[in-house]
């Protein structure tokens, strides 16, 4: 595996003319990897020859200073995951790396989905990791780009993304591989504590509940806020939504999703589960 931490050096050797019959496949993380990160691997490595990964924390998606001071950081465990996995390429930047001096932060146009859910909680979160993907898919110049259903919005985000910059790549979008107990695998989940970690698993009881008994949602939701308020978990937010727009379902919509942020134990999860 070769190690770059240099965007130029990166980018002279992806782009080298003895690499040009490579398709790269490239799967963006901020590290901390997990079982749900090397399912995106496997996934790249069955559709590219060239896997390039990146870890890397980017600051400017984060809102909450003290989630990013804390965000689980494991880089020599990482590494030898990804040699384990086989990866051609990590890139592992500074920030000075990716957000040089001169670096004129751009506004992406991304409509509302940027301002409901995760936006509403997180201002700024979108625009953040859309300035963090423009650099590195400019970098990269993958031909294939795998990213995880577990951020449903951030998936939806990109797509956007994608094409207003007018990228070339196809995204893959990978499903969620969770804990024995249901938990969405996350980075996050390691700040729980043992019973925590277990309680969790609850969260994907209540979709796959709340999933079956679509017809019966808005009932079925207070049950659960009302057994969440008990249980000491406070939600952020609990939606059936159109799983294109994220917004309210109308006769139109074709797929739907419900998704869910909640906070136990001190740390903020996300999950989701589309609805037949
Ligand atoms: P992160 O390191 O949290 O930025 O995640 C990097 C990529 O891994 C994103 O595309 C995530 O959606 C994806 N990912 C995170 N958790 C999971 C999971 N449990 N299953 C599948 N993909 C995931």
């Amino acid at each position: 595996m070769q190690i770059f931490q240099s965007a130029s050096l990166l980018s002279a050797y992806l782009h080298h003319p003895h690499q040009q019959k490579h398709q790269i496949g490239f799967v963006p993380t901020m590290g901390a990897l997990h079982a749900g990160h090397l399912s995106l691997l496997q996934e790249a490595k069955k559709k590219s020859n060239k896997t390039v990964v990146s870890i890397f924390i980017n600051p400017t998606q984060f809102t909450d200073a003290k989630d990013f001071l804390h965000y689980p950081q494991h880089t020599h465990r990482d590494i030898e995951a990804l040699l384990q996995a086989e990866v051609d390429v990590l890139f592992l930047p500074q920030a000075s790396e990716i957000y040089p001096q001169n670096y004129r932060a751009k506004k992406y146009e991304l409509g509302n989905i940027e301002h409901i859910f995760e936006g509403e909680i997180r201002p700024q979160h979108f625009q953040g990791v859309c300035q963090v993907l423009d650099i590195l898919f400019s970098l990269i110049q993958p031909h294939e780009v795998f990213m995880g259903q577990k951020d449903a919005q951030q998936c939806l985000v990109v797509k956007r993304l994608i094409k207003s910059q007018n990228f070339s790549m196809r995204l893959h979008i990978c499903e969620i591989y969770r804990e024995e107990n249901g938990l969405a695998m996350s980075s996050r989940n390691e700040r729980l504590d043992t019973i925590d970690r277990q309680r969790a698993g609850i969260l994907y009881e209540c979709l796959k509940d709340l999933a079956e008994n679509k017809k019966h949602f808005d009932e079925k939701k207070q049950q659960w806020i009302a057994y969440f308020q008990k249980e000491n978990i406070s939600v952020d937010y609990l939606s059936l939504v159109d799983a294109h727009s994220l917004e309210k379902p109308t006769i139109t919509t074709e797929k739907k999703i419900i998704l869910i942020a909640a906070r136990l134990g001190g740390v903020r999860l996300i999950d989701n589960i589309e609805c037949k």
